[in-house]
């Protein structure tokens, strides 16, 4: 038993039991009928206490299960998600010139990205509604994650994907034995693609922005930021959190979480939100700084390829994580971008995918435009393992020194 007590839409505000309805609000629809997901907080605070928390030996997500939707915990998968390891990184802070900088580093879960947090929300669910079968349409990483926790599962999945999906993490899908549909057309066409079949075949959907449960999963990682600051004074909690945004379902999870930590007392303050998105794509930054509701833009002309969405499907929720937390939204161009993954790997070692590192340009943007100032402190959320798209990687250093096998090659070289 979970302690979800119904779901509202964000656009009607109308609230439904959790077990009539399946995904999107059936008056809004799904572009704009969005649920969230509601919960008896009164009750989880006296299960869910710091107490309680310091003495759990489970170094999951699935420390917070009262926090999560989850009607049968029997269905866990075995991978191990979530509890990746915050850095304090200096030489990153004044590369940055910011006080403190944090790094978050979601490159260590199962299948390398940060939708690992919600896959494994998504296959459960799945599982309780007895579906045969499940499917997302993805630019990558939800697909690479879907597929390695549906195998864990043993629960058949059926993915489609845009063509520009980076090969890596085609590899990943196939090699989980997941079905793949490379679908010649853009991520908007895939994503309306996987709708009509999922209704049409009756497959479980995890498409994070019309599934109410995968942003569950998604705000553990806020839930353990704010742990992660449990033993410092107030004044040490990270003034700003950045990350980047595609769809919006990642930036909103992260606020969620933020929020119910401190609902529940277990923060004593809230952060900033910094969305982040590519210069070749950035329909969340046009409509905060215009301040007009979503302008759909063309699909992303950015090397970002998670991050590559003009029709964002979580607007709302994405905008209002934003909004709510007194954030910013700012974009990069992808040769910042670039410079961002040689900055964060050779001062963090830490090696994200482009997506990944854009927070790095993004906090540089946000200096400037002075949202951030050198005394803040801010937490970086590296979305993205690096290993996914070394073709990115490769662009932002150049080549090796070729040489002969002997020591006066070697002198040489030294001395060029
Ligand atoms: C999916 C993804 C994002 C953005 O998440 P949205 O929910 O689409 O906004 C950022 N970085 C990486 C690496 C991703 O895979």
């Amino acid at each position: 038993m979970s302690y979800v007590i119904g779901l509202r839409c964000v656009k009607c505000s109308k609230e439904f039991l959790s077990s009539s309805v399946d995904y999107y609000c059936p008056d809004c629809g799904y572009h704009e009928g969005i649920l969230d997901v509601l919960y008896d907080y009164e009750k989880i605070s006296r299960v869910l206490t710091k107490e309680k928390l310091q003495n759990d030996s489970n170094r999951s997500l699935w420390r917070y299960l009262p926090l999560l939707p989850i009607e049968q915990p029997e269905l866990l998968s075995h991978l191990h998600v979530g509890w990746t390891p915050l850095y304090e990184v200096p030489r990153l802070a004044s590369a940055l010139g910011v006080q403190t900088c944090y790094v978050k580093d979601e490159g260590r879960n199962p299948t390398g990205s940060f939708k690992d947090r919600a896959s494994s929300i998504g296959v459960i669910k799945a599982q309780e509604k007895k579906a045969e079968r499940i499917t997302c349409a993805s630019t990558g990483n939800a697909a690479s994650s879907l597929a390695g926790f549906a195998a864990s599962q043993g629960l058949p999945a059926t993915i489609f994907v845009p063509q520009r999906a980076p090969e890596a993490k085609v590899a990943q899908l196939l090699i989980f034995g997941a079905q793949v549909f490379s679908v010649q057309g853009t991520y908007d066409q895939a994503w309306e693609l996987c709708m009509e079949a999922s209704r049409q075949f009756g497959w479980y959907n995890r498409n994070c922005a019309i599934n109410p449960y995968l942003i569950e999963g998604k705000k553990t990682v806020s839930l353990e930021i704010a742990e992660q600051f449990f033993d410092q004074p107030a004044e040490k909690i990270p003034d700003w959190v950045v990350v980047a945004v595609g769809d919006g379902c990642t930036i909103a999870g992260v606020w969620k979480g933020f929020k119910e930590m401190h609902q529940l007392g277990l923060l004593q303050k809230v952060p900033k939100i910094l969305g982040v998105q590519a210069e070749g794509c950035q329909p969340f930054v046009t409509a905060w700084k215009n301040k007009t509701d979503l302008q759909p833009c063309l699909e992303g002309d950015t090397l970002a390829d998670s991050i590559a969405v003009g029709y964002p499907r979580n607007f709302y929720k994405g905008m209002q994580a934003v909004l709510e937390s007194c954030g910013a939204y700012v974009a990069v161009q992808d040769e910042d971008i670039l410079r961002s993954m040689t900055t964060l790997a050779r001062t963090a070692g830490v090696f994200g995918e482009p997506a990944g590192v854009a927070g790095v340009a993004g906090i540089l943007k946000a200096k400037k435009l002075g949202f951030i100032s050198s005394t803040d402190s801010v937490v970086l959320i590296v979305t993205g393992n690096g290993l996914k798209d070394i073709h990115s990687a490769i662009i932002a250093t150049g080549s090796t020194t070729k040489i002969e096998p002997t020591l006066e090659a070697v002198t040489a070289a030294l001395k060029q």
